[in-house]
């Protein structure tokens, strides 16, 4: 008989990180796997993407589970098959809410303290008079404030967290903007790492092509979802699409380009051109 050093069960889930979201949206689940609070919107995405050319970039789907009287999506888990990962979260699109957010703020604006809050902690400079004097802020003013602050509008991707293999953990880059600033925190994401640069490349480029054939892609607003980076010493380097909470259907027949400027009205989420500049970004740090 052999005796493993511990059981599959005790093994902790030492490699787990969220770079985002609230804690309570995730629980571990069976080896390998993880669950993710369930949403309507984001179940119906990965169902339809089981049948696209994406499939082969967002992590397995293993439909939804009950745990606890709550609801969940059963998802693999990234990080399992690396060994002390590398994990970077980029926000990618020159837009993080969605039109409707928009309009409904336009039609019932509900200030939120926590908001303001948030951005005073930031920048004292950041709310209008008016937000001020009611100490509130609503939601889409909150986010387009983000925006400016980072590299979103600037570049149409932002950086939302790291955690790096010492355990050290980032998740403060609400004014990282500029592209200089951004490759610095890629340089040191990679530890100025060619082979793991160039791996990352090599996989966007896949992901760009995957992209440009996707229907998933050509029939939604891609809002509010990330690449997901992960490598570690073995030089092993993925990356991943991950949450489709906000990313929604357009109306029958309709398309985006996903890399023309967003004007109200016309959806376009600027997803392409993130992509664009955030390969150009890698390939300053180094992968060429
Ligand atoms: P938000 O909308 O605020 O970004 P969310 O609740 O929709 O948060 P996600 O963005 O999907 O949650 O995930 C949050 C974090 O959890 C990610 O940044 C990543 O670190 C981790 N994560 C999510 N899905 C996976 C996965 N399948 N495997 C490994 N890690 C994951
Ligand atoms: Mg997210
Ligand atoms: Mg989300």
């Amino acid at each position: 008989i052999v005796h493993w050093p511990f059981s599959v069960t005790q093994r902790p889930k030492v490699n787990w990180v969220q770079l985002a979201g609230h804690k309570g949206n995730f629980k571990a689940a069976d080896e390998g796997t993880i669950l993710k609070k369930f949403s309507e919107n984001e179940r119906q995405c990965f169902e339809k993407l089981r049948d696209d050319a994406l499939l082969p970039f967002v992590p397995v789907y293993h439909g939804t589970v009950e745990k606890d009287g709550e609801s969940y999506l059963h998802l693999a888990d990234l990080l399992v098959k690396f060994d002390l990962p590398n994990v970077m979260d980029c926000k990618i699109g020159v837009r993080t809410y969605l039109e409707e957010e928009l309009v409904r703020a336009r039609e019932r604006p509900k200030p939120r303290e926590d908001l303001y809050n948030k951005m005073m902690e930031v920048d004292g400079e950041g709310p209008t008079a008016q937000e001020h004097s009611q100490r509130g802020v609503t939601k889409p003013r909150y986010m387009q404030w983000r925006e400016t602050m980072s590299s979103t509008n600037t570049l149409g991707f932002r950086v939302e967290g790291i955690k790096k293999s010492d355990g050290t953990c980032r998740t403060d880059f609400k004014k990282t903007r500029s592209r200089q600033d951004v490759i610095q925190v890629f340089k040191d994401f990679v530890g100025e790492n060619v082979d793991i640069s160039k791996s990352y490349l090599s996989r966007l480029t896949e992901i760009r092509q995957a992209l440009k054939a996707s229907q998933f892609f050509r029939q939604h607003e891609v809002i509010g979802s990330s690449l997901l980076f992960i490598h570690d010493h073995t030089c092993n380097a993925e990356v991943w699409l991950i949450d489709f909470g906000k990313t929604t259907p357009l109306p029958e027949g309709q398309m985006l380009n996903h890399d023309i400027p967003w004007k109200e009205g016309n959806r376009e989420d600027g997803y392409l051109w993130g992509l664009e500049n955030l390969i150009n970004t890698l390939e300053s740090v180094g992968g060429e």
